[in-house]
């Protein structure tokens, strides 16, 4: 029939619209910004930096590799790596970004930083209230800035975040038992080195060529 759709989506319309004053599962809309409604756990606006531990500038996770910084599409990451290293999550030595700074004006949200990064260290955060009068000082936040601790991580992605430190954990593990195994390797070369060699028998007949 002629209309027969328009009609349809015209009762649905009215059916939620009556319900929700009846029903709450039907009242879709709140009284923002008195009332929020939690992020979901797929949600994304910006990105941040994740850091291990308590201190944001020991356990920042950027090694400065500057691959994000070259994939972002609209070219809003500005870095600058650092001239000396400091021991990453494993204790390896990496550099770390002198000045890492993200203008959020400009980003797109596309979370290319984070599919490229190799080192799990920025991900999409989930806070979208950063308007700002001051749109060039304001807009571009810099490390300390964009530096969240990794429970923050869990708190607004639980499973995603999880998954990456089983998966950290697992590396770590395997690297500290490669350098276990690497170090008593090299302390039984060391030994077999020491034991002095048995001294040529003397009474054992000469041999003629
Ligand atoms: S989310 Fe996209 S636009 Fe924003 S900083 Fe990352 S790569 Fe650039
Ligand atoms: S955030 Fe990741 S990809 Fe970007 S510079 Fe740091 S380590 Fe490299």
């Amino acid at each position: 029939m002629l209309g027969e759709g328009i009609i349809k989506g015209m009762a649905e319309t009215a059916r939620n619209f009556l319900g929700s004053y009846t029903d709450p599962a039907r009242l879709v809309t709140v009284e923002f910004p008195e009332e929020k409604v939690p992020a979901k756990e797929n949600a994304r606006s910006f990105p941040f930096l994740i850091f291990d531990g308590d201190d944001a500038a020991k356990g920042l996770r950027c090694v400065a590799c500057q691959i994000c910084e070259k994939e972002c599409p609209p070219k809003c990451i500005y870095i600058t790596k650092s001239k000396d290293k400091k021991p990453d999550y494993v204790g390896k030595s990496q550099f770390y970004p002198a000045v890492f700074d993200i203008d959020i004006s400009v980003c797109m949200s596309c979370q290319i930083c984070v599919e490229v990064c190799p080192f799990e260290a920025i991900k999409m955060d989930t806070e979208f209230e950063l308007s700002n009068t001051d749109r060039f000082g304001g807009l571009l936040f810099d490390k300390q800035k964009l530096a969240k601790p990794n429970e923050h991580y869990h708190k607004i992605h639980p499973t995603e975040a999880a998954e990456v430190d089983g998966r950290l954990g697992a590396e770590k593990a395997k690297l500290e038992a490669k350098a276990k195994a690497d170090a008593e390797a090299k302390v039984k070369a060391a030994a077999a080195a020491a034991i002095p060699k048995p001294a040529p028998d003397s009474s054992a007949p000469a041999v003629v060529k």
